[in-house]
């Protein structure tokens, strides 16, 4: 690319987030009436009936500013999860608190952040951003974390460390004693974020969660967000539960309205529908057993997963990942290629409605064996 006087050095060479690809852009391409996008780790079921009436009722106040710091958010989050308000700091998606916490713990040119190889691909883009240097320790064996390794490469000048869990691309989910260990042993100075993103598809949760814990840990974050369980991954809507000197922080620097009045009339109306979140899970869970079986005995290696997605990699297969990906994409199956996290033998697909894991795994099927 040219190189242009006015960006910065980070801008010039940036590679954006590769998103999954939409319904929209696939029924345009192929002309087709049928198209399930099981590529991005939404909710299958959508978004709860009573979010929906909340936002309607809701729509004549948009003209307002929404108040800063979403305070009815932020009790309704602490009541839920048990902990301080003052622990708690609202985001425009995760997304967002991942970009504050690294602008306000690492210092651009002196610190660096520690991530697994692969890992979520949002903590190197907006390191690059703050101009904040990433280190990478490569994942074990069937991607499980090597946490001495991780260890080992942790200095003075470690600002954080991201770990995710359940792990994406790959759900895989450490025991939660296996967090306590890496927390004691960083040094005081570095923070341990975990990002919990799919931890409420876990189960037991508590076997993995860190959240009940956090009390015990002066130096960890955990990331939680909206987008998953409770279908608002349009509007934007992510936490952190941090010690309260980090929130305040955090909260001190954000742009003000970051998270709109609808997200947080939204969140708050997500978490009182308790039956929409039980629905939500109870098919995950059991579209998650029933695909890893018949994925299984079409041959595929698939990886025990935690979260709302499956890693998997084909049999053998005469076609390639990507040839395989892109049959499914012209039968109307958007799912997850992994070449932008280094994996072009794997494929990521998001568990679905009951029908819409038949439909993948009938054209899969006929994609490999038809
Ligand atoms: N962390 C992980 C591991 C994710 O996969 C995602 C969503 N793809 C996020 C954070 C960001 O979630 P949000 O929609 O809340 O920004």
């Amino acid at each position: 690319m040219q190189q242009q006087p006015f960006l910065r050095p980070e801008v010039q060479d940036f590679s954006p987030y590769t998103p999954g690809l939409s319904i929209d852009e696939i029924h345009e391409k192929y002309g087709l009436s049928r198209v399930i996008k099981l590529a991005s780790n939404e909710n299958p079921l959508g978004v709860s009936s009573l979010v929906q009436k909340a936002l309607q009722d809701h729509a004549a106040g948009v003209f307002r500013y929404p108040r800063s710091g979403s305070p009815e958010l932020r009790a309704a989050l602490a009541a839920h999860l048990d902990v301080p308000e003052e622990w708690i700091v609202a985001g425009n998606g995760s997304d967002e608190i991942i970009d504050l916490l690294i602008r306000v713990a690492a210092r651009p040119g002196r610190d660096h952040i520690l991530i697994f190889e692969p890992s979520f691909s949002m903590y190197r883009l907006l390191a690059k951003l703050s101009g904040v240097e990433i280190r990478t320790v490569p994942l074990g064996e069937d991607y499980h974390f090597p946490w001495d390794n991780l260890l080992r490469a942790v200095t003075e000048e470690t600002a954080l460390v991201f770990v995710t869990t359940p792990d994406n691309p790959t759900g895989y989910a450490p025991p939660v004693q296996e967090l306590e260990i890496l927390a004691r042993r960083l040094p005081s100075r570095t923070l341990l974020v975990v990002d919990e993103a799919y931890m409420d598809f876990a189960s037991p949760m508590d076997h993995y969660s860190l959240l009940s814990r956090l009390r015990d840990f002066p130096n960890v974050v955990v990331l939680r967000t909206f987008s998953k369980l409770y279908g608002l991954a349009g509007l934007r809507l992510g936490y952190g539960v941090m010690p309260p000197w980090l929130a305040d922080a955090l909260i001190r620097v954000k742009p003000p309205f970051s998270v709109n009045i609808l997200a947080e009339i939204a969140g708050l109306a997500a978490l009182r529908d308790v039956h929409f979140v039980q629905a939500s899970l109870d098919c995950v869970q059991v579209g998650r057993a029933w695909l890893t079986t018949e994925l299984t005995s079409l041959g595929c290696r698939v990886f025990p997963s935690q979260a709302n997605f499956l890693l998997f990699r084909l049999g053998h297969a005469a076609m390639s990942t990507l040839d395989v990906f892109q049959k499914l994409l012209e039968q109307g199956v958007i799912i997850r290629p992994l070449k932008s996290y280094g994996m072009e033998e794997y494929l990521r697909v998001t568990v679905g409605t009951e029908e819409e894991n038949r439909i993948f795994v009938r054209e899969l099927e006929a994609v490999l064996h038809g």
